[in-house]
């Protein structure tokens, strides 16, 4: 179980708490407990595995720490069951509306009993919404303008889908002359995995004129509201995006503030407090006097900061590296020299061996690796021995095709459900690279999930746990593994760990591609390309290292062809 995750179910727990109007002093205690979860690097389900001390962290007595570990051990959290219970999903849905919180929630359940967004609606249109005690016309119409919206709120896109259109606005935005700078801000510009609304930022002598060209942007599907320096649209994907025009002299404020997170600008917040000053979005002030805005690193520097990439942006360690005065030089996608995870017509790719070779030679990558399905993936037409073998012959006959990049006769072979391989021992040492995964059997528990891992990691013909969890961003759980195990084992066997770049998988996470990196893993940001087109998804990939800190050196595919050469010599 992810941090996020147990972070998420105290956070509902105090809307929930808080719709019921509990104890205001216990609902602060689950919601700065979730805050400090979710922006906590280790994990706590390795913690409640180590039988660690939660109480070390700030906001976690006992009692909490009790629930931490229920949470982790059961995948529950029985009072919030109960509260779920209690509490109709429809005032749950509430929540989703824009500028309504669990306080207003709690007044439409408690005094006027509305379950639902319908009813809700239609007791703001009848008026009684503006008849409550601390309820106005204003919140009234609000409530109106944004409910039809609510059943769609939440709504997360991938990053890659997040970037390809808050990128393509920004270019858009560029070709008007009245435009000088313009960028995404937001948690797109910190790579998060999955974005819920986008944030550009301009500045232009003309502000109508931006705003126009956004309204007429063909994945603009309509103007919620537009204001002087304002807009905020919906995209035809459903996600809605902000347009903020702002000063030059404000740009780089304005960039940080809205890049954020949240958690890293209260610490910001903070660190202006204690040197006397003011920051927010306009700029940094003394007294009345803006002393930094324009730029992102004048900021950083009134307040005696490093500029932080924005992927460190969590108030997980970037204070830290900047007191130390070790705020690292992240990967970069040009980088990488090597790609170790694709897929030929052999299995379920689309292209043939010197295709794909071809393709990643024309991308500048000096040495790849063909690692087609082993047979279990029955689906994907998987390799059985004989085949495999011929496959490989292909492989080697290709290298005479091309010249200036190496081609690995590699594998991606199953960890079946009873922790053998699917492939035997012999027919695996004659590969050049050898990817093992699960693909089945994720659901199983963890003692087996983790009896396979630790057993192919065991096996000298492994190089790397590809995908090592199985998970698939926002759409399925991985399987349950006890990462710290897992990891040290690697790390005793000399075996690597992969970062798979496509925006469904990201798989290491940043997390635990970080506890990778700290106990000296080689970790391998690769594609798992299944055509020609499917190197781009590299970038991801490589965010995702960036959000774990990675810098080149912690990436083994950005050595040269003869450095990792010898990596191979387990
Ligand atoms: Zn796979
Ligand atoms: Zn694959």
């Amino acid at each position: 179980m992810k941090n996020d995750q147990i972070a998420a179910v105290f956070e509902q727990l105090s809307d929930l708490l808080e719709i019921q109007e509990a104890n205001p002093f216990r609902i602060r205690a689950y919601r700065s407990a979730g805050r400090t979860i979710g922006s906590t690097a280790e994990s706590f389900a390795s913690l409640v595995e180590e039988d660690a001390d939660l109480t070390q962290f700030s906001g976690i007595g006992k009692d909490l720490a009790k629930q931490i570990v229920e949470v982790v051990m059961t995948g529950q959290h029985a009072q919030l069951a109960e509260l779920k219970e209690q509490i109709p999903p429809g005032v749950v849905d509430m929540l989703r509306i824009r500028g309504v919180g669990p306080k207003k929630v709690a007044v439409f359940y408690n005094k006027l009993n509305l379950q639902s967004l319908d009813q809700l609606k239609a007791a703001a249109q009848a008026g009684e919404l503006s008849a409550l005690k601390g309820f106005g016309k204003k919140t009234e119409q609000s409530i109106l303008d944004n409910i039809d919206l609510a059943a769609e709120a939440g709504k997360r896109i991938s990053i890659a889908e997040a970037r390809t259109a808050a990128e393509a606005i920004v270019e858009d935005l560029r070709q008007l002359k009245s435009v000088t700078q313009t960028a995404v801000a937001g948690s797109c510009r910190r790579r998060r995995e999955t974005c819920g609304d986008l944030d550009v930022l301009a500045t232009s002598s003309d502000a109508t004129a931006a705003m126009d060209r956004l309204a007429e942007h063909s994945l603009v599907d309509s103007v919620l509201q537009r204001g002087d320096t304002k807009q905020r649209v919906r995209l035809k994907s459903g996600v809605e995006l902000d347009l903020r025009v702002v000063a030059d002299s404000s740009y780089g404020a304005s960039m940080q503030y809205f890049t954020g997170s949240k958690e890293h600008n209260v610490v910001v917040r903070q660190r202006a407090k204690d040197l006397g000053l003011k920051v927010n979005e306009y700029g940094v002030f003394q007294g009345d006097e803006q002393i930094a805005g324009a730029t992102e690193e004048d900021v950083y520097a009134a307040l005696n900061l490093p500029w932080i990439p924005p992927e460190l942006r969590e108030n997980r360690r970037e204070f830290e590296l900047a007191a130390a005065g070790d705020m690292p030089r992240l990967v970069e996608v040009s980088d990488v020299k090597g790609d170790l995870h694709m897929h030929t017509t052999a299995s379920d790719g689309a292209a043939s061996i010197l295709e794909m070779a071809e393709a990643a030679k024309s991308r500048g990558l000096k040495y790849i690796a063909i690692t087609d399905h082993s047979k279990r993936v029955s689906m994907a037409n998987g390799l059985d021995a004989a085949r495999l073998r011929t496959h490989w012959d292909d492989i080697r006959a290709a290298r005479e095709q091309i010249d200036g990049i190496e081609l690995l006769c590699g594998i991606e072979c199953d960890i079946l459900e009873d922790a053998s391989m699917d492939l035997d021992d012999d027919v695996l040492a004659e590969a050049d690279w050898v990817v093992a995964v699960l693909h089945y059997g994720l659901q199983q528990p963890r003692a087996q999930i983790m009896k396979r891992l630790l057993a192919a990691i065991q096996n000298p013909n492994v190089n790397i746990i590809g995908h090592p969890t199985g998970r698939l961003v926002d759409k399925r759980e991985g399987a349950d593994i006890n990462m710290t195990e897992m990891l040290k084992a690697a790390a005793d066997h000399g075996v690597m760990m992969e970062i798979n770049a496509h925006f469904k998988r990201l798989d290491l996470d940043d997390v635990h591609a970080a506890a990778a990196r700290d106990l000296g893993i080689p970790i391998v940001i690769s594609t798992d390309a299944h055509s020609v087109n499917g190197f781009d998804v590299l970038q991801y990939g490589v965010d995702q290292g960036r959000r774990a800190g990675l810098t080149k050196e912690d990436v083994a595919n950005t050595k040269t062809w003869s450095q990792f050469k010898k990596l191979l010599e387990r």
